[in-house]
């Protein structure tokens, strides 16, 4: 085992299993991803801890149980469709991309969205594709997703994301003010929605159409 393996297994066993994180296709996940990859060379030696960690243009890369918990609220399927919004150093994507059958993931900032895809092909993932705009109106083309994972934190839920939901699909998003947000999982079914309040997190905003406005929203968590 090389040093970050064994960090990261520590992480998985003190960070995420003994805070009740049990699925074990998410635990394995979490295993396997090297998250010391998704971060800048000087904060290699910090990936494995429990914090979010700077990426550059006031994003961060989401805290390992955070991530974890998203996943396993959505119970991602081997067959299923996802859509991520905030793809930032695509820690996440790589998770559900582990889990899933393709992954489409939405970035605003070029640059990030140009890392992530890098560095996702470089590790081999072929299921996942990338696209830089406003992840808050979803990727309306690829619709319906079986699973919808919302990286930032949004004012409310934006309703072209439940729209491209399918039926029985799973939308985990943080909803609130843009310095606390309480975790929401929807779940579409044959009737309508039904909404699940959660843990509260603080995730830097949703910026965009069916999120917060650009202006004043520069966030340095
Ligand atoms: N899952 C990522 C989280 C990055 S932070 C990780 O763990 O690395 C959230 C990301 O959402 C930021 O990169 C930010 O630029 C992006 N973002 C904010 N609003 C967005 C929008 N409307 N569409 C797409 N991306 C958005």
């Amino acid at each position: 085992m090389t040093r970050y393996e064994r960090q990261r297994h520590r992480m998985v066993e003190y960070q995420i299993r003994r805070r009740g994180i049990r699925d074990p296709r998410v635990l394995g996940a979490m295993e396997r991803v090297p998250r010391h990859q998704f971060v800048a060379a000087d904060l290699r030696e910090h990936a494995y801890e429990d914090n979010p960690l700077s990426i550059g243009r006031g994003q961060t890369i989401s805290q390992p149980y955070m991530v974890a918990l998203m996943t396993e609220s959505v119970v991602p399927r081997p067959d299923d469709r996802v859509l991520e919004v905030g793809t930032g150093s695509g820690y996440q994507t790589a998770i559900l991309a582990e889990l899933a059958r393709e992954v489409y993931s939405v970035e605003k900032i070029p640059e990030l969205a140009e890392r992530a895809k890098g560095l996702l092909s470089r590790l081999g993932y072929e299921n996942v594709w990338v696209r830089i705009g406003d992840g808050s109106t979803g990727w309306v083309e690829e619709a319906p997703f079986d699973v919808i994972v919302v990286t930032a934190g949004a004012p409310e839920i934006p309703a072209p994301l439940v729209e491209q939901l399918g039926v029985g699909g799973r939308l985990a998003i943080p909803v609130g003010s843009a310095y606390h947000q309480v975790l929401n999982i929807v779940r579409k079914e044959r009737d309508g929605i039904r909404k699940v309040e959660g843990t509260g997190c603080v995730f830097v905003p949703l910026i965009g159409t069916f999120g917060w406005k650009e202006k004043g929203s520069e966030r340095h968590s």
